[in-house]
């Protein structure tokens, strides 16, 4: 079975989008995300481009705030401030990475844990760790989104993840093992020092492959019927293509697949899905306030 982020993000964004409508209907305003930008990094314009486009799509309104990278750490700072108070603003993500001078981590705790809808404040970690309520990190958070509306069961399995990032190994992990649905899984954590990773992958029943490696999970290292879920996005030269290039994740998909009860294709699978988590964030910060 593939599982496909694409239609699951088609349904969530519907779902959005029919609440705002109701909102609006209400007389309120609709739910409102800020992007803050810096410099003129390509993939990370694309990403916020996206970012502002999937608000339209829903009827959320979005402020982009874009900045040049010469930009102090002080003046982030003052704008971060004048966002966390800006009642008319629900939530912002500064787009990450930044440049070399500014300190991603004072930027992140200069954030308002309630308004930080990309779940990367300690205070969302802290609260998620302890299986209190928090805004989750948004690529673990469109995982078990993915693995519950596809109704993959996930209780008493042993979840292998690979790759302990904190926006996406670590937190990943610990949803997976939290008392909930779904989580309650067994759980293993790989990263680069993990001795004979294919010993821990083989006995994946579900397997969560986040190491940024292009296609470096081959059909050996997966257990027969697991549940396989690529979030690796690489560039690989393909000259077939009309841009010169193809995306393939962390998975070799095509000898993995025949063996997968269910996998996430690349492109398809997990991104479209963290698109998603964001918007879904956003909502239940404005729920929050309007009701
Ligand atoms: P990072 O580079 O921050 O982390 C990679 C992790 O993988 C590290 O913990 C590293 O270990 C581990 N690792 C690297 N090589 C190996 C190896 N050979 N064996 C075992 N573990 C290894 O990456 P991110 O977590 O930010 O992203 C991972 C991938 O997911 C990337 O391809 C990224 O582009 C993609 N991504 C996709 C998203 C989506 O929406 N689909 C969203 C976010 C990321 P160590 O800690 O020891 O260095």
């Amino acid at each position: 079975m593939v599982l496909n982020g694409t239609l699951i993000r088609k349904a969530i964004l519907a779902e959005l989008a029919e609440k705002v409508q109701s909102h609006l209907q209400a007389g309120k305003r609709p739910p409102h995300l800020a992007a803050v930008l810096i410099g003129e990094d390509p993939a990370s314009q694309t990403y916020v481009a996206h970012k502002v486009r999937d608000c339209q799509q829903v009827g959320y309104q979005s402020t982009l705030i874009h900045k040049e990278a010469a930009i102090s750490q002080a003046e982030l700072l003052g704008i971060i401030a004048e966002l966390n108070q800006d009642a008319r603003i629900d939530g912002f993500i500064v787009q990450l990475p930044l440049p070399a001078h500014l300190s991603e981590v004072a930027v992140i705790e200069a954030i308002a844990p309630e308004k930080d809808v990309d779940g990367f404040h300690p205070v969302n970690i802290g609260r998620m760790s302890k299986g209190l309520q928090a805004l989750l990190p948004a690529t673990p958070a469109g995982i078990v989104e993915l693995l519950q509306r596809y109704g993959i069961e996930t209780q008493g399995k042993h979840c292998v993840v690979v790759g302990r990032s904190n926006i996406v190994g670590t937190p990943m992990a610990l949803l997976m093992s939290r008392n909930r649905n779904p989580g309650n899984c067994t759980v293993t954590l790989c990263h680069s020092h993990t001795q004979n990773l294919g010993h821990y992958t083989r006995q994946a029943d579900i397997l969560i492959a986040a190491a940024g490696q292009p296609e470096f999970i081959s059909a050996d290292m997966v257990k027969e019927g697991a549940v396989v879920i690529d979030v690796g996005i690489h560039r690989k030269a393909d000259a077939s293509h009309p841009n010169g290039f193809r995306l393939v994740g962390d998975v070799q998909y095509d000898q993995v697949a025949p063996k997968a009860k269910a996998i996430t294709p690349v492109p398809g699978g997990v991104g479209p899905m963290t698109r998603a988590m964001l918007l879904l964030n956003t909502y239940h910060v404005y729920h929050a306030t309007h009701g």
